[in-house]
């Protein structure tokens, strides 16, 4: 009898008095991990059962502390469970998938797929919602053509810092939990270090993904997939005898929306492809992204992006154009003849220029402050825009210099037609202290102080990823956070890049 309690006692004794971990103890058990995976009910065709590859060296160098509680994790347990993050070690749960999907590449059609992502489930989180987290840069799959399924430091790094300053300007996007480097080298146009970013997102759903569906012609599971997004992100219009059209409004208003939210804060999203345009209506994927300085609706950071096809004020035309590649994938379930399906979704996809312009419209006011609209406000705010762009004037300090009860000291309103907008503007506004207070209060709420601007992005990234020093990058996170609040006025997250410096290029290699 002793023989057997002895070794049972003297286990607890350690574990009450902290010497040493109970035996047999997944740490992972108790870090909050809820996985389901409601997308493997979804026909076979539409995903690969698949496993991440162990990474040699896991080191977590990035853990999103805000978002792992909004998902019901202890962030600390999740720091002593790092491997998960590279992964070498699937959480509690999880079901590992690829998901299969095509798209249109700056207007090609191709058949894509998770190339070098996996999905691992969909963490219940303790307020009921319900978010993809996945696995980006974890190896290859059967959808990787001739990519390593790899991604690098670097990359990973800025999509953490772009999707927390998208998230804290209030705009719908995917967000980043970890990054966690693997150990291994991966090769772009040099040698880098690897990582893998584990992504969150209200799910992976593409444009493209419906069109992967029309592509193999399989009506019912066209029907399927459109049943289950419209569930899972539109509840509210399930109830109804035309789900593909529900689907299909409920889209456009929230890609009407959320393009107007990128103008608003000078976002360039870079490579809108219909298969980086997410179905949820989030901002989604990453990689040549960037922020205007200088106003210029042809502005364009990508250096694949030759034509301009992607510029910051071609987005809504663009956001349109897939769109309508994603009606045609409807067309069999929208209407009861192939006639009147085309009707029903050209109209839809008509709607969407009205849509957005109302947005953009309400957007631009609140952006000068404008609560109440009166004849002459468009032209108010329009030629706003015109003077920016003429005089190469800093798009978000412009703005945010509006906040100023004088004429602004920013170099625009120094000109001749700066001073005398600014006038019309104040007179716009109202002259009493009570009816400023009322407009600034309004704009401060929908214009930033502080984005991610590039040549700062660089920075930061560069002492992580040469250095190892995290400091700048958490410094610019914490910054991100509260972009609205005023920083002091020499802080150097304020200042616009360099005149001298060279026009910023981004690049697809991540
Ligand atoms: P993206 O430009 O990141 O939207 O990727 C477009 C497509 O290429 C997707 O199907 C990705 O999964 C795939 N892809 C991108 N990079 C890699 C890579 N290094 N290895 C394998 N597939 C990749
Ligand atoms: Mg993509």
């Amino acid at each position: 009898m002793r023989r057997y309690l002895k070794p049972v006692a003297s286990e607890l004794l350690f574990e009450v008095m902290g010497f040493m971990e109970p035996r047999n103890t997944d740490r992972s058990l108790e870090a909050g991990w809820n996985l389901d995976n409601s997308y493997v009910g979804l026909p076979e065709k539409l995903f690969e059962r698949v496993r991440p590859d162990a990474a040699s060296a896991p080191k977590l160098v990035v853990l999103n502390e805000p978002l792992a509680r909004t998902l019901g994790f202890s962030p600390d347990v999740l720091r002593e469970t790092a491997e998960i993050f590279a992964g070498s070690k699937l959480p509690p749960g999880a079901e590992p998938i690829a998901q299969a999907y095509a798209g249109h590449q700056f207007g090609y059609f191709t058949m894509l797929g998770d190339g070098r992502a996996i999905l691992l489930g969909e963490q219940r989180t303790p307020d009921g919602n319900r978010f993809d987290i996945q696995l980006k840069g974890s190896g290859r799959t059967s959808y990787s053509r001739r990519g390593d399924g790899r991604a690098a430091l670097g990359p990973m790094l800025r999509e953490y810092i772009i999707g927390e300053a998208m998230h804290g300007f209030g705009i719908p996007t995917t967000r980043a939990l970890a990054v966690a480097e693997t150990g291994e080298p991966v090769y772009r146009q040099c040698l880098e270090k690897g990582a893998v970013l584990t992504r969150v997102a209200s799910s992976h759903i593409r444009v493209g993904t419906f069109e992967f569906v029309a592509a193999l012609g399989d009506r019912a599971a066209l029907e399927q997939l459109t049943k289950y997004t419209l569930m899972r992100h539109y509840p509210d219009l399930a109830p109804t005898d035309n789900p593909a059209l529900a689907l299909l409004t409920g889209v456009i208003e929230r890609q009407a929306s959320l393009i107007a939210h990128w103008l608003r804060v000078g976002f360039v999203h870079g490579v809108m492809n219909t298969d980086n345009m997410a179905l949820s209506g989030e901002t989604i994927d990453y990689g040549p992204c960037a922020f205007i300085d200088l106003y210029a609706p042809h502005a364009v950071f990508s250096s694949i992006d030759v034509h301009g096809r992607y510029a910051y004020g071609n987005q809504p035309p663009i956001a349109q154009w897939n769109l309508a590649r994603f009606a045609e994938t409807l067309l069999p379930l929208l209407g009861g003849s192939e006639e009147e399906s085309i009707e029903i979704a050209s109209d839809a996809v008509q709607a969407f220029g009205d849509r957005f312009k109302f947005h953009w419209s309400r957007l631009l006011k609140t952006k000068l402050g404008l609560a109440q609209y009166e004849a002459g406000d468009d032209e108010l705010c329009e030629s706003f825009l015109t003077l920016l762009e003429a005089n190469k004037a800093d798009f978000t300090n412009s703005f945010r210099a509006l906040l100023s009860p004088e004429l602004p000291r920013e170099p625009v309103f120094q000109t001749e037609e700066g001073r005398s907008w600014h006038e019309r503007w104040r007179k716009r506004i109202g002259g009493s202290t009570e009816k400023f207070a009322e407009a600034t209060d309004l704009l401060r709420r929908h214009n930033p102080a502080v984005i991610p601007r590039n040549h700062i992005v660089e920075a930061v990234l560069l002492a992580a990823v040469q250095s190892g020093d995290y400091e700048p990058l958490e410094r610019f996170i914490s910054v991100l956070r509260a972009p609205y609040e005023s920083p002091p006025e020499d802080s150097p997250y304020l200042q616009p890049s360099p005149k001298d410096a060279a026009p910023y290029r981004t690049f697809c290699g991540t």
